[in-house]
């Protein structure tokens, strides 16, 4: 995936989300933390109510074309998924803060076609666009104040507590105006305390806690703070990329050689399913994970998965997991640097030998004019003008043109009646056949050369690794 830091965290800004607010007033809290070793991660259908198949006609299925997308699944990445829940349009339900009934009455509406992973779970909007939500203008903050959701964060503030050291590092990625790292600096004052999100709402409790007014980026942020944990409640049901937000502070922490933990907290639609509640499915929740499908994301992601569990009347479900150095991870992401640097420095001498073959005022036949031919010539800036003469062995070739630089591809055979001092083959892959096929035709030249390590080489005498057993004998 090529998504930078900032495109994966646009979705930050905001805060915690307020469709808890009903659930809330209506449900009495009951937080059950149970350890990930004891939780059955299986979807949650109430086995009692699945009846025997063989005593009953099945009822119509639908064709499977009417019910297969492809689409990719914001959890796990899987990329086959059915129909799930047809919303059809509606407003955004929790961003807007419409002020007259007006305004209010006016909202675009948006797409709600909710699809369900068929790997793990995971329920989410296939039409969702993120550009559709402006986090950035308007503020979502929680309502924090039920008793029965109290709990609950009591609970989340003694788990954070028993998982960290007495000096503590702790970030929150959308921290909302910071109650939950106020309430540990508070039990832990020894410990650092940082809240980013960028909307203006932190109160840091005079300094209790530090706010920083921006997104958290794991490629910046993890190696300045170094932090022992990262919070993220509420947050990654509204991002596009969760996998990607996830996997990119897991890329982080191997890159810069940071042990950490991540604690993330998102709704759960385990009960949604089993009870068939559509009020979850609304614009700005893009993701509604389920116990398995947050399991399967921590799981792609982490060193460990430490503990996945629901609480609030299993309206929510969160989990922690351990990010530790990565090297399978490293290893690539060097080899791509070294890549990188390599090529660039390449481009620069074989443009600079591409000169001195134009001055030397030889003329020169460049074999080959498609694929990667055409990519050598506009990689490296052999134009019509220099370079006028290109031949290919594929008679059907002839007569077209190079992209990008437009000269005219003419058949081998031209070289015969009218030969070049110079071929410069192209295709370093098949190089041994060009020369083959060069002396099987008859075709005159004082050199032969092709690119290697950034140099154009000699093909009989040069140092490469193109010559065939016939050449080198
Ligand atoms: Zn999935």
């Amino acid at each position: 995936m090529a998504h930078d830091a900032s495109d994966l965290q646009r979705g930050l800004a905001l805060h915690q989300a307020g469709q808890l607010h009903e659930a809330e007033r209506d449900r009495h809290a009951g937080s059950i933390a149970v350890p990930h070793s004891q939780m059955p991660l299986a979807p949650t259908a109430d086995q009692s109510e699945i009846r025997n198949p063989k005593s009953e006609i099945p009822p119509p299925s639908p064709a499977l074309h009417e019910l297969l997308c492809t689409a990719t699944c914001p959890a796990c990445g899987h990329h086959v998924a059915v129909q799930f829940y047809d919303g059809g349009t509606q407003p955004l339900a929790t961003v807007a803060w419409p002020k007259t009934a007006l305004e209010a009455c006016a909202m675009i509406r948006l797409p709600l076609r909710f699809v369900r992973c068929v790997d793990c779970g995971h329920v989410y909007n296939s039409q969702f666009n993120y550009g559709e939500v402006p986090y950035s203008e308007k503020p979502n903050l929680m309502f924090n104040r039920g008793a029965g959701w109290g709990d609950h964060l009591k609970s989340i503030r003694d788990l954070i507590l028993r998982h960290t050291g007495d000096h503590p590092v702790v970030v929150e990625v959308g921290c909302g105006e910071g109650h939950l790292l106020r309430a540990l600096a508070e039990a832990r004052p020894a410990g650092r305390y940082i809240g980013f999100d960028p909307s203006n709402a932190i109160n840091t409790g005079n300094g209790l806690i530090a706010g920083r007014r921006e997104y958290f980026e794991p490629a910046r942020h993890l190696a300045e703070l170094r932090p022992d944990l990262i919070i993220s409640r509420h947050v990654l049901e509204h991002l596009m990329n969760p996998l990607g937000f996830v996997q990119a502070i897991s890329f982080a922490a191997s890159w810069e050689n940071i042990a950490t933990r991540l604690l993330i907290e998102v709704p759960c639609i385990d009960n949604v399913i089993r009870i068939g509640r559509t009020v979850d499915f609304f614009y700005e929740h893009n993701s509604n994970f389920t116990t398995t499908s947050l399991e399967r994301l921590l799981a792609r992601c982490a060193s460990e998965v430490e503990l996945v569990a629901r609480s609030y009347n299993d309206e929510v479900v969160f989990g922690l997991a351990h990010f530790r150095r990565r090297d399978d991870q490293v290893q690539f992401a060097a080899e791509a640097v070294a890549f990188r640097d390599r090529a660039s420095n390449h481009r620069r001498t074989i443009c600079e030998a591409i000169d001195a073959l134009s001055q030397s005022g030889s003329r020169v036949a460049i074999w080959g004019g498609t694929g990667k031919a055409a990519a050598f010539i506009n990689q490296f800036g052999l134009d019509a003008e220099r370079f006028p003469l290109v031949v290919d062995s594929d008679t059907d070739k002839a007569g077209t043109h190079v992209p990008g630089t437009g000269q005219k591809i003419e058949y081998r055979d031209v070289l015969v009646t009218s030969p070049a001092d110079v071929i410069l083959v192209a295709t370093q892959w098949r190089a041994g056949d060009i020369v083959a096929e060069i002396e099987r035709c008859g075709i005159p030249c004082r050199s032969i050369l092709l690119e290697h390590e950034g140099r154009l080489v000699d093909y009989f005498t040069g140092d490469h690794p193109y010559r065939t057993a016939k050449h080198a004998a």
